[in-house]
């Protein structure tokens, strides 16, 4: 299982770094993980959008799924159109998408992605990935995610406060992808929807994971120092999912 961070900034796009948007491969297997504004770029660059198996759309704040809608258009306009790309999201995010571009029940929209909503302890196989879902403390309904395949296990908080299902999910997790917006002791912000690098380092330490990459940290952040505090926590390898970033689970 391969990883490429497409972009990994938290709330909005800065200069080279655009937000929240993955790609998971496995074999002939390739899932974007978030759409994040400027992640589109980084799929083409990729020669992903042909290899596309499907979409896994975290959750309705649009740092991780705006380019969801530049998606459709070049699934739909694009040299190679095509439809029916399997698409996964909480309750209530594929219809709050259709609503943005008012789209009706005929809308095309509706067959350029097949759209399925999953939650807490929801599976679904894609290709080679099995993946897992679930639910995350968040403002809106928020999906973190497993992938398993050949042994192998990536977990991905999505934007999680301390709590939810993240914990559970993450146990064993041969590499934890986690969000780390803020720097500092956890909670000292007062803050409840997201994570410390030192909150990601300690759930990291506490699932048992064998790597930590920290991620969706606010832009206003220095991310060398995010990394410190996270591993003087965790105790084990930490790195900063830096866009163009590869990694062989
Ligand atoms: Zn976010
Ligand atoms: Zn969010």
């Amino acid at each position: 299982m391969r990883l490429r961070v497409l972009g990994s900034n938290g709330t909005y796009p800065t200069p080279g770094r655009p937000c929240s948007g993955y790609l998971i491969e496995s074999g002939d297997t390739l899932v974007m993980l978030d759409a994040g504004p400027g992640t589109l770029v980084g799929l083409q660059e990729a020669g992903g959008v042909a290899r596309l198996s499907a979409l896994v759309l975290t959750h309705a704040h649009p740092d991780h799924c705006a380019d969801a809608f530049s998606l459709f258009n070049l699934l739909r306009l694009g040299p190679d159109p095509r439809a029916g790309l399997p698409a996964f999201g909480p309750e209530g995010l594929a219809d709050g998408l259709a609503r943005f571009l008012g789209a009706g029940e005929d809308h095309s929209f509706h067959r350029t992605f097949a759209w399925r909503t999953v939650g807490r302890s929801d599976g679904v196989r894609v290709g080679d990935l099995e993946i897992s879902f679930g639910l995350t403390h968040h403002q809106v309904p928020t999906l973190a995610a497993a992938f398993a395949a050949g042994g192998r296990k990536l977990v991905y908080s999505a934007d999680t406060g301390p709590g939810g299902d993240l914990p559970t999910l993450a146990a064993g997790a041969d590499l934890l992808l986690c969000e780390a917006t803020l720097q500092g002791e956890e909670g000292a912000t007062g803050w409840p929807y997201h994570l410390s690098a030192a909150g990601a380092g300690a759930l990291a330490r506490q699932a048992g994971a064998a790597r930590l990459l920290v991620t969706h940290l606010s832009p206003i952040l220095d991310p060398e120092r995010s990394v410190a505090e996270a591993a003087a926590v965790f105790g084990g390898p930490v790195a900063w999912a830096a866009p163009g970033l590869e990694v062989e689970v």
